[in-house]
């Protein structure tokens, strides 16, 4: 027997176990939606239901955020040393309980369960330990006024913050909003995706075995349209933080700006993959196969448009897709595989959507290009050439396994095509021209530039878009000064 056939034997043990009934969490217990009703939770990579979700309304949005107003006195007055202890329980928590949460996300999600392992669990478990330690250092300013007066700023939590999430990375974006929210010594009411509820059920429940107060983290789980627009539409609720689409992140931000709530975008991509003449061309392909096709394409910062310098295009181009077709798509529980499912029928279809352009306008499909012939949501990972720069192939995110590679000839022409969208998320630079690579990242439209790698991630750095890739900035002091408010106290000496 092969390896192949063992790990997908191996996946279908995994997977002969019962459906999930996901309940909100609200005050330290489960409960069901108000409405007594459920949406049905698909796995992609089979397209059967795995799980119910509660499908919550403006009632449960309620009950949650009055839970959470009732814990905010205690938990913010709570010593930042033992907010802190909770925080790095939960994050040793989530590392104890690794594979079982991989398992989840990967059947949730449809991602490979290699790369739940390695990226999405680990990083949840250090999103509560950093912001756990980051607490501890966070320090305000005081001035003297010239002798006059002393001037000195409080950060004080904002009180119930609003966190909604998207499907692509649940458990890791849900911490990265759960971990500063209440670590900054706020409470919560957090509204996963309605596509991946799993590892957030999970995590309630792991906070509870942390400690973590009632009230302090409250799960609901539901439509956007209705459990989202509640929370968002909520007066109780004056911060927040949202990461999904661009389109939904304009509804968001009109819905609760009447209120003037403080708030955090972190919204769509098409980031450009920039590779100069110069670069280590070996390293540039390894890279730029990750950034293009890990997580199905389904990661904001993939770098879905590359640019090559026409020296080295043909070289580039050959050895990308050589690697393309190397791929192995398959089942998200086997071990080797690499590009799994797309999150839904819908999203599937979306993105074929667009392979259709690609044919219609005349570009040429060098590997991939269709959906695959088995149960579940998969696409052949695709790499198309011969696109003019206009086309909606290279100005939607497209969100899928789907990338383009354009010749330039100049370091002017690389800018003017990377800037060239409505987006401004993250780029990559592959150089070994030390000036270019400081000049280049400089002119970019972007929020982060990655010079010569991809998804090296810095908690500490600030994250965010520009233009319509989103508002504001997440990570590290960032973080924690987003989720305070600033207040100047003035006394005369
Ligand atoms: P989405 O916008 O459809 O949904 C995101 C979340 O918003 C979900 O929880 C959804 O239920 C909720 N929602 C939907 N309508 C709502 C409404 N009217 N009011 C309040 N909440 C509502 O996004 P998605 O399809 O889940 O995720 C994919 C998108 O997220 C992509 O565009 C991707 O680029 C983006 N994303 C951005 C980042 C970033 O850091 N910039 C990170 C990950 C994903």
């Amino acid at each position: 027997m092969t390896d192949v056939d063992e790990s997908s034997k191996a996946a279908k043990r995994n997977r002969s176990q019962s459906s999930v009934a996901v309940r909100n969490f609200i005050g330290g217990r489960f409960t069901a939606a108000a409405s007594g009703t459920t949406i049905p939770d698909i796995e992609p990579g089979t397209g059967e239901v795995m799980a119910s979700v509660p499908d919550s309304d403006e009632r449960d949005i309620e009950n949650a955020v009055s839970a959470a107003r009732q814990a905010f006195r205690a938990w913010s007055n709570t010593p930042a040393a033992e907010r802190s202890a909770m925080l790095l329980r939960l994050g040793d928590l989530i590392e104890g309980n690794l594979e079982e949460l991989a398992r989840l996300e990967a059947r949730d999600g449809g991602k490979p369960i290699s790369l739940a392992r390695r990226l999405d669990i680990p990083r949840a478990a250090a999103n509560f330990r950093f912001f756990a330690t980051a607490i501890l250092h966070q320090s305000t300013e005081a001035h003297s006024t010239d002798g006059t007066a002393l001037n000195y700023t409080l950060r004080q939590p904002v009180g119930v913050a609003g966190l909604i999430s998207p499907w692509n990375l649940p458990l890791y974006l849900l911490s990265w909003k759960i971990a500063p929210a209440i670590a900054a010594g706020n409470t919560c009411v957090a509204k996963p995706s309605e596509f991946t509820p799993l590892t957030a059920h999970r995590l309630a429940e792991l906070s509870l075995e942390a400690e973590i107060p009632p009230g302090v983290i409250n799960i609901v789980h539901g439509h956007g349209q209705k459990a989202g627009r509640a929370l968002v539409r909520h007066p109780d609720v004056p911060l927040l933080s949202f990461t999904g689409g661009t389109v939904t992140g304009a509804g968001v931000a009109a819905n609760a700006a009447p209120m003037f709530k403080k708030l955090s975008l972190e919204l769509g991509g098409k980031n450009p993959n920039i590779l100069f003449a110069d670069a280590d061309l070996e390293e540039a392909i390894a890279t730029s196969i990750r950034s293009s096709f890990w997580n199905q394409g389904e990661i904001c910062l993939c770098g879905s448009r590359i640019f090559v310098e026409r020296a080295v295009f043909d070289a580039f181009l050959d050895g990308f897709v050589e690697a393309t077709k190397r791929l192995r798509v398959g089942d998200p529980l086997d071990e080797t595989t690499d590009v799994g499912a797309l999150i839904s029928e819908a999203h599937l279809q979306k993105v074929s959507g667009y392979l259709e352009i690609a044919q219609k306008e005349g570009g040429t499909i060098h590997t991939g290009g269709k959906r695959v012939d088995r149960p579940g949501f998969f696409v052949e990972p695709t790499v198309i050439t011969g696109l003019s720069c206009d086309s909606d192939v290279l100005q939607d995110e497209i969100f899928g396994p789907v990338v383009t590679v354009t010749p330039f000839d100049s370091e002017e022409e690389a800018l003017a095509l990377a800037n060239g969208t409505r987006y401004g998320l993250s780029a990559t630079v592959w150089t070994r021209d030390l000036r270019r690579a400081h000049r280049v990242a400089a002119a970019l439209d972007s929020g982060t530039v990655w010079i010569n790698c991809w998804l090296l991630r810095d908690l500490r750095v600030p994250f965010g878009g520009m233009k319509e890739s989103g508002v504001g900035r997440e990570g590290g002091f960032e973080s924690l000064n987003f989720f305070t408010e600033p207040k100047n106290v003035c006394v005369k000496l």
